[in-house]
């Protein structure tokens, strides 16, 4: 790791001179943690495998940070965050930190470690792991904590206070960043069995003390800085929670006394009553906020900005890969030194760059033009020093224009811009789309059609990807073997997939995808406007990374993607057999997108390139096609306001998908989240005939909310078991969760399948869960 995960220089000023430059008002909010070659993700997993030992772990660990900090003070970051490593997730670290490990994970006392840590990430042969769920509107993943009047917190992980004495004695003195005591608090749940009126807020009093011991202890290290992650402050919070956060903080005033103390917020605009609460905090020595996303926060900073307060501006895109237009941004910070002052300005990330690719400079098989108009993680660390740079008076004159060059070709490209596109999409956005046929009438043709038993199975769509799939896939794409025995041998992965599934006595098949090697990157390599790179992985969870392509110019689909592949394994069963695309929000927000017009704009262009795939697919005669959506509610914007309007473009872009398919035509669709109380009026007008989610890790509760007040009546199959998880539920525990369903949900609806695809799990677990799913589907069958 240690030489290849060295970040590239390639943009800095001068990268050849062997003093460090002098440092410039600049800072880094996070970093990516997985390596530029996803180092950690190996170590991990061999680790987790039992093939490496801990110490193994920790050197590559050790590594990976070391090469981050060496490079941001190489570049000449001021401020440099630590402990924003995480050997999985810096929420569960928080957890860790404050002690707040669930009974069920058999800790008591002493600091937490890995057996304890990994248990809690991904359960372990007797107790299923802790919940997951979406970090705000990222697709990076966190462990929810749960909490509960009784949980007894106490200081159990050191690592912050570690982190910060590691870089310190490699020479570089960082900023420790803690996930804030609310943006913790209002993340967590209630644990199973606390009452109802619980409230998590009243538990601040109680992990305060930790955070007092954490401060102590970095303050006695020689920590000059501190950062508080409080993202939760973009949400919509109401007065009390307000009131809290401000008690909160004052609370700590003694602890944080001789520290500068800085909050950073991102992800969207701080609302005015938050940016007021926020501002008015004493202790607090600069304020972080994000100007990519936040145009309203910068209304509020000129209105009102306390004095002598430093406000750390994020200036550059966390979120995406484009290169920063580095005038544009010059110009905000200009506008921010006409209002408090040009020393009192550090240019910033707009969030952490955890959420981008971490190095183009692996990037080798991207097109120069392309390449140019790009920046990862180690090259924003640049433009972040170059701002700050220019904005203290020394511009770096040739940067500047090379910069500027690239804006200007990628705006005038003739690869991103295709006049007939643009035109079909001003159609379509003019008019709604809808099957002219109600769900009830479509689910009785297709019955007829179909014939399904009652509680029909099915699964999500991918099977294991096993080491030599992945291997023939990559020889076929090196083009080291052949098309005809490329094909032959995905048609016998079919087979075996497909006899596994009629031996197993599933209902509706898949032909498990082995094709593809992600939901996204199949479809977009065959689509115009799409570019993929080699390294640009970004951290999903834990382990797991995706690869997101980069949507670059308008979007077609040149010829049909599946149809060979989906009536080639329908061939091979009398059972229907599901087609299965990935709709236009999910390969909108599982991609990177441009930047330069609406998200809507580009998700109608896939929306009409997926339709056509969908009309190609019932002309070859497949009659079930599920399209998933897995990534719909990640794409809800932060702020309330701004929720109707995404939902409205969103779900008419997935209906525009299939709203001319024949009625005895079953359109699925899938969903990766069970927290969807708050849109489910727009599932229901996504008007899909059967839908699949997510549900073993939560509980059934959500249920009711399809029960309560909606008649939704299309199928709907909550996850019955977790497939991130290696644990193989048992047939009774299957059963007794499909009867807790059926508590809510009339059983001519409810469909049975796992959770969600089976690629990340090995065949001998898919085997015994997916037997098990059948049995229990059939014994409460027959006591229907
Ligand atoms: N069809 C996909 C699969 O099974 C869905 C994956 C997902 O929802 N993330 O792999
Ligand atoms: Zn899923």
């Amino acid at each position: 790791p240690p030489s290849s995960s060295s970040p590239s220089l390639r943009c800095a000023p001068s990268s050849r001179r062997p003093l460090r430059p002098r440092p410039m008002s600049s800072h880094i909010v996070g970093y990516p943690r997985i390596g530029p070659k996803r180092e950690l993700k190996f170590a991990l997993e061999s680790f987790w495998d039992g093939k490496t030992g801990a110490e193994d772990l920790q050197n590559v660990a050790a590594d990976l940070r070391r090469s981050i900090w060496k490079h941001m003070a190489g570049v000449g970051i001021k401020y440099i965050p630590s402990n924003t490593f995480s050997y999985y997730d810096q929420m569960l670290d928080t957890t860790a930190m404050l002690g707040a490990v669930p009974s069920r994970y058999g800790w008591e006392s002493g600091e937490v470690g890995f057996d304890v840590y990994f248990s809690m990430a991904r359960g372990n042969d007797s107790v299923p792991a802790m919940e997951m769920t979406k970090w705000f509107d990222t697709n990076y993943h966190y462990i929810v904590p749960e909490l509960g009047p009784s949980v007894k917190f106490s200081y159990a992980s050191h690592k912050a206070v570690e982190e910060f004495k590691e870089a310190k004695a490699l020479g570089i003195d960082t900023v420790p960043v803690l996930i804030g005591p609310m943006t913790y608090l209002l993340l967590s749940k209630p644990a199973k069995d606390v009452d109802k009126s619980f409230c998590l807020l009243s538990l601040i009093d109680m992990i305060l003390p930790v955070y007092k011991e954490v401060l102590t202890d970095l303050k006695s290290a020689g920590a000059r800085w501190i950062q508080f992650d409080e993202p939760i402050l973009v949400m919509d919070l109401d007065t009390n929670q307000l009131q809290t956060f401000s008690d909160a903080y004052s609370h700590m005033e003694s602890s944080l006394a001789g520290m500068n103390v800085l909050i950073a917020t991102y992800f969207a605009d701080v609302p005015a009553e938050a940016y007021k609460a926020l501002t008015s905090l004493k202790c607090v020595t600069g304020f972080g906020f994000d100007l990519v996303r936040g145009l309203e926060t910068l209304d509020l900073i000129k209105v009102d900005f306390p004095r002598g307060k430093l406000l750390f501006a994020g200036v550059v895109d966390g979120r995406n890969i484009w290169a920063n237009d580095l005038s544009a941004s010059l110009k905000t910070l200009q506008t921010l030194e006409d209002i408090v002052g040009k020393e009192k300005v550090v240019v910033s990330t707009s969030c952490s760059l955890l959420h981008t690719a971490v190095d183009l400079l692996n990037e080798i098989k991207l097109d120069k033009e392309l390449k140019s108009w790009l920046a990862f993680a180690a090259q924003k660390v640049v433009e972040v020093y170059a701002l700050a740079r220019s904005f203290s008076g020394v511009k770096d004159e040739a940067m500047f224009a090379s910069n500027s060059m690239r804006q200007a070709s990628r705006r005038s490209s003739p690869r991103v811009t295709n006049a007939t596109i643009q035109h079909n999409v001003a159609a379509v956005m003019k008019s709604d789309h809808r099957r002219s046929t109600k769900v009830s009438a479509r689910l009785q043709a297709q019955q007829k059609k179909l014939n399904l038993p009652p509680l029909p199975t099915t699964t999500i769509g991918s099977f294991p990807q096993t080491a030599d799939l992945r291997r023939i896939r990559k020889e076929f794409k090196a083009r080291k073997i052949s098309e005809i025995d490329y094909v032959q041998a995905i048609k016998v992965e079919f087979e075996k997939v497909v006899k596994l599934q009629e031996e197993l006595g599933i209902d509706v098949l898949v032909h498990g995808e082995a094709e593809r090697n992600d939901m996204v990157e199949f479809f977009g390599e065959q689509l115009s406007g799409f570019a993929f790179t080699s390294n640009g992985w970004v951290q999903s969870y834990g382990s797991r990374c995706v690869k997101p392509p980069i949507i670059y110019g308008d979007v077609s689909r040149p010829k049909a993607m599946t149809v060979f592949w989906s009536s080639m394994a329908q061939k091979m069963t009398k059972r229907p057999m599901k087609g299965m695309l990935t709709g236009p929000v999910t390969i909108l927000n599982w991609s990177f997108v441009r930047n330069d017009q609406p998200r809507y704009e580009t998700c109608f262009q896939i929306a009409l390139a997926i339709k056509d795939e969908v009309k190609d697919l019932e002309k070859a005669g497949i009659t079930v096609i599920q399209i998933d959506e897995a990534a719909l509610r990640e794409g809800l914007p932060l702020r309330r306001s701004e929720q109707e309007l995404y939902l409205d473009w969103a779900v008419h872009a997935f209906r525009i998908t299939n709203c001319d398919v024949r009625d005895t035509t079953q359109i699925h669709t899938h969903m990766c989240y069970s927290n969807f109380n708050d849109i489910i009026n727009s599932i229901i007008n996504m008007d899909a005939d059967v839908i699949t989610i997510e549900n073993s890790r939560s509980d059934e509760k959500l249920l009711s909310v399809f029960h309560e007040g909606v008649k939704y009546g299309a199928g709907i199959g909550p996850g019955v078991y977790d497939i991130h998880s290696p644990r193989i539920p048992s047939a009774e525990e299957i059963a007794e969760h499909i009867n807790k369903m059926l508590a809510v949900l009339d059983s001519k609806v409810l469909w049975v399948n796992p959770d969600c695809g089976l690629k990340t799990r090995k065949y001998s677990e898919v085997k015994s869960a997916l037997s098990n799913m059948v049995a229990a589907a059939k014994l409460i069958r027959s006591q229907l």
